[in-house]
């Protein structure tokens, strides 16, 4: 097993539908036996990131922002920026989710403007790539995460990477049930790492943190957490669920 900590996120969403019922998943998550080897973070909608981030006790979990836009300021209607999270004590944000790519029609190009815009600030990335359906049926699959991963490349020095974690989350996987397989998983794990090493440099491709995210929860979590270039997982569905403390716990 590597070095590189484990890592598990858990990606609220637009969930859940009031501050009361985000207070109660937080005090499961405080009130729970956390593996103390795994970094955990939590990510609820940005009106509840000072609420959440009041009701954690748990001082092994922090806290994410789920989207930041690169401008610091201005007339931007209905934006965060990252210095804005940072000075709510928030340290990461969630980038380049594929709903924010898909529904909010994100380019590789503006989610690298905002990871560059995010390290300045001092937050810390959690930078989430993935193919399609049908780009993975075309064989495209690294093709497609490389585009991404390389608009980030182009904004950032290797330095920069201490701070970002990658999230590889297939599209087809997010929210469908459908996980990708172990195999599948990590083998583009292993791609992602072979091109930060091409890259960036081999350092940084050994010590970055691979996560993988689609479908994850409590029954596929420990055969996934066995291979070797899979260094945690950002949850979606099961983060909402007490189910969330066992993929926490996954390599316990
Ligand atoms: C996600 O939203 O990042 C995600 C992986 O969702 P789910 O676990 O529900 O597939």
């Amino acid at each position: 097993m590597s070095t590189r900590q484990f890592f598990v996120g858990g990606n609220w969403k637009l969930n859940p539908t009031s501050v009361g019922k985000a207070k109660e998943l937080v005090e499961v998550l405080n009130k729970a036996e956390l593996d103390p080897n795994t970094e955990v973070v939590i990510s609820p909608p940005s009106l509840y990131l000072i609420p959440v981030r009041d009701a954690v006790s748990n001082k092994q979990i922090t806290i994410s922002a789920q989207n930041a836009y690169y401008k610091e300021n201005g007339a931007f209607t209905g934006e965060i920026s990252s210095s804005q999270i940072k000075e709510a004590g928030i340290p990461y944000v969630i980038l380049g989710h594929s709903e924010r790519r898909t529904i909010f029609h994100e380019t590789n190009e503006v989610v690298a403007l905002k990871t560059r815009a995010a390290l300045d600030a001092g937050l810390k990335v959690i930078l989430c790539i993935g193919e399609t359906l049908v780009q993975r049926e075309g064989g495209e699959t690294t093709k497609v995460c490389e585009g991404q991963l390389s608009a980030v490349v182009k904004q950032t020095k290797p330095e920069d990477w201490s701070n970002i974690v990658i999230a590889y989350e297939p599209v087809w996987a997010i929210g469908t049930g459908k996980v990708a397989t172990t195999a599948q998983a990590q083998e583009t794990h292993v791609d992602v790492r072979a091109y930060l090493s091409t890259a960036v440099s081999t350092t940084v491709a050994s010590e970055t943190r691979v996560i993988y995210g689609g479908s994850v929860n409590s029954g596929n979590a420990k055969d996934l957490a066995g291979q070797q270039d899979i260094d945690g997982f950002l949850v979606g569905g099961a983060s909402l669920k007490p189910e969330f403390v066992d993929i926490i716990n996954a390599r316990k």
